[in-house]
């Protein structure tokens, strides 16, 4: 058998492996195929869940109106969600330690040491008025990423957007209708309507929630603690639902 040289060797081995060639999915695809199949394997146990499963149900604003969502999945089924997390917790030990993490670590004494807990807070939304937040706790990482998503599934509220500013005056639903507070502890979220091109004018946080909402102009104003990112969150969306409470 002929060696093959060192180079060619190398090169060969280094080729990517092309999944679709081989009559295979990529592994975006395989991720998109598991989902849909978990939610057509999925039987309800709710008469909510039956009644969405059975395409009797097909509009998200019903359900929100009229019912308590107790199962993920309803809401997987009727719109299609993206999310996103917030950075809640912090890295901790030498060299300044305090970065911004996803997950909140955070500590109980027993006897027997120290045992650590996890806690991650997702948001969750279709950038068309509807949006969740959820919080969970776990003794490991992922599932209180999973308990979060889930929960923020089941928190979703709808938003009303519209057109608020005196500079602007179109009839796009771009930004908050009118301006709204909200408050969790001692932090105080206010959002003022802003004028089309004003982009989202708040903190790095509460732009990923704005965002998953839909709007895309706001100007923004916080006052307090702001720093707990947790009560920061939760002002933002107190002062979101806060939207629908208006009539026109
Ligand atoms: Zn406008």
């Amino acid at each position: 058998m002929e060696k093959k040289s060192n180079q060619q060797y190398r090169k060969n081995s280094r080729a990517p492996f092309d999944r679709r060639k081989h009559g295979e999915m990529s592994y975006a695809e395989k991720r998109e195929a598991d989902k849909v199949d978990k939610l057509s394997s999925w039987v309800p146990k709710t008469k909510l869940g039956k009644l969405v499963k059975a395409k009797k149900i097909t509009n998200i604003d019903e359900v929100i109106e009229k019912y308590k969502i107790l199962e993920s999945e309803i809401v997987d089924l009727l719109i299609k969600l993206k999310e996103d997390i917030l950075n809640i917790g912090q890295a901790k030990g030498k060299f300044g330690g305090g970065k911004r993490r996803i997950w909140r670590q955070t500590q109980k004494k027993t006897k027997e040491g120290n045992v650590a807990t996890f806690s991650t807070m997702v948001v969750v939304g279709d950038e068309n008025g509807h949006v969740g937040l959820g919080y969970g706790r776990a003794k490991e990482t992922l599932p209180a990423r999973e308990k979060s998503l889930k929960k923020a599934k089941l928190n979703i509220i709808k938003i009303e957007r519209g057109c608020g500013s005196f500079d602007c005056a179109c009839s796009e639903s771009h930004t908050v209708p009118l301006k709204v507070e909200g408050k969790c502890g001692s932090t105080r979220v206010i959002l003022t309507p802003a004028p089309q091109g004003t982009g989202l004018a708040i903190g790095d946080e509460l732009k990923k929630i704005l965002k998953l909402a839909g709007i895309t102009d706001v100007y923004g104003k916080t006052f307090g603690h702001k720093r707990t990112t947790l009560n920061l969150a939760k002002a933002c969306m107190i002062a979101l639902k806060k939207t629908t409470q208006f009539e026109k």
